[in-house]
């Protein structure tokens, strides 16, 4: 979390948001049944999983609701002077 959030749908909220803080699990699983068979961890992976790349956070706009990678919220931010601090 660093810098500034502007929120992109509502545009005016910059200072309540929900952090949603994502921890991926990896988990192999049974076709059949959806039963987990085996939980791994980032050292013990196999060939073929793919970690995890996304974002860490996931924000939701405390003002309208909208749920973005943190990215969203920060490029927003970035693209867009507050009149009212400049
Ligand atoms: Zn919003």
């Amino acid at each position: 979390m660093s810098g500034p959030y502007l929120c992109p749908n509502c545009t005016t909220n910059r200072t309540r948001f929900n952090m949603i803080e994502q921890i991926p699990k990896a988990i192999k699983m049974d076709p059949e049944s959806g039963e987990v068979v085996q939980e791994y961890t980032n050292d013990n992976l196999d060939a073929f999983h793919i970690p995890y790349k996304g974002s860490h956070y996931r924000v939701q706009c405390g003002a309208c609701g909208l749920i973005e990678n943190e990215e969203t919220f920060k490029a927003r931010a970035s693209s867009s002077k507050n009149p009212f601090l400049s």
